[in-house]
């Protein structure tokens, strides 16, 4: 039953990633949801010279944070909502569903605005709290839930699918479940935009060989696989690199090359999910779109090569040294992808390019990532009081 988990899995992620119902670049398809629309997408890359000086390799990284609703995620809002419309499964007026750690709501709720959808967000409790603030800001009905197993009918995912089915019940295509985890119009939207944006920004910025390896941590792995897939089909000899938090089972999955363990090692997995400071990454699950950065792709090549694991502490000291160096504010998703960027320069020859994502700014993190009494609760170290091994340059 394993081997038939996979082979489901991947023809149905094979179904879904050639599914691309927008051609790349078109930009006018966007008329209908007005200003938020218009903005999302052509952020700029910029070099971390701090992290290239102590490499000797070129870091950039894609500055995510300056889109309107503030994250990559802008652009997964407008695509689900964009194939939801035009499949005819969210009628006029109807509920935007959606679980999430925060950020996917906050850019459902913009990208719903100017289509008058409403939207209903289920969110575990522990998530900083301007996330759900600016989410009521921002008039979406906020749900509040323990953090729970996936496979606990109360983890919020299950409880957003739950709400999403009753009020279809109750009013036929009244509502949809937006389903970032496993709907592949998140993948679409990175292999579709930010992938291409990437891949020609990085060209002018490297005067011979345009891009050594991506690095980026996983959620949904929407920004991974779609990236990553890109990247490879301009150029496979691009590395495509997970970085994973402490206690995720995507580096375990990565690296041992499996989809699904046995059960009982599975179950394994799970217990050793560690409770880390950093918001929207690291899964004890295969998602959709994650597992579409594990198939064998046309090319006869798998997108994901290989997983670096970061923790906390060297997170927390990166995110200061950002801060300090380059004036950049990033969140706890960047700081692990700027920490993953160093020690992936590290393995690879002098000169090497590597790009990364800046997903989201340190301002939605004021009460968690950049607060003491949270270090104190995580057991970290202040930042740059003692260096965390692997940032010794701090
Ligand atoms: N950074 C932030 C701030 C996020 O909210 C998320 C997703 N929850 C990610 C990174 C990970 O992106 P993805 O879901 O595409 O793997």
């Amino acid at each position: 039953s394993r081997s038939k988990a996979a082979r489901e899995c991947r023809s149905k992620a094979c179904r879904l990633a050639a599914d691309n119902t927008l051609p790349r670049g078109e930009s006018a398809c966007w008329g209908s949801f007005a200003a938020f629309a218009g903005l999302v997408g052509e952020t700029k890359v910029v070099e971390l010279r701090c992290l290239s000086e102590s490499t000797s390799c070129k870091i950039l990284g894609k500055a995510e944070f300056l889109s309107p609703g503030g994250c990559q995620k802008d652009r997964v809002a407008r695509q689900i909502i964009h194939e939801a419309k035009a499949s005819g499964s969210l009628s006029p007026g109807g509920t935007i569903v959606e679980g999430t750690s925060g950020s996917t709501g906050i850019s459902l709720c913009l990208a719903a605005a100017s289509s008058g959808y409403k939207v209903h967000v289920v969110m575990p409790d522990d998530q900083a709290e301007e996330k759900a603030e600016l989410l009521r800001r921002f008039g979406a009905t906020v749900q509040m839930v323990r953090p729970a197993s996936i496979s606990s009918p109360e983890h919020y995912v299950n409880v957003a699918r739950k709400h999403a089915e009753k009020l279809n019940a109750e009013s036929a295509n009244s509502a949809i479940f937006a389903n970032q985890f496993e709907n592949s119009a998140n993948f679409r939207a990175h292999y579709q935009t930010t992938g291409p944006e990437l891949w020609s920004q990085c060209f002018d910025c490297t005067p011979h060989k345009s891009l050594d390896a991506f690095v980026m941590s996983a959620g949904t792995g929407g920004t991974l696989a779609g990236v990553g897939r890109f990247l490879k089909e301009q150029d496979s000899s691009v590395k495509v690199i997970l970085a994973d938090v402490s206690g995720s089972a995507l580096y375990y999955k990565v690296q041992k090359g499996v989809l699904y363990a046995p059960e009982q090692e599975e179950r394994s997995i799970r217990r050793h999910r560690q409770d880390t400071i950093a918001e929207g990454i690291g899964n004890d699950r295969l998602t959709a779109n994650f597992a579409l950065g594990l198939e064998e792709h046309n090319g006869g090549f798998q997108v994901i090569d290989s997983a670096v694991r970061v923790s906390d502490q060297e997170a927390l000291d990166m995110a200061h040294h950002i801060l300090r160096h380059e004036g950049l504010f990033l969140g706890s998703s960047a700081a692990v992808n700027c920490v993953a960027a160093v020690k992936v320069a590290r393995m690879l020859p002098k000169g090497s390019t590597i790009a990364t994502i800046l997903c989201d700014s340190g301002q939605r993190h004021l009460t968690k990532f950049y607060n003491s009494a949270a270090w104190t609760e995580y057991g970290l170290n202040p930042p740059g009081q003692r260096c965390s091994l692997d940032l010794s340059f701090v």
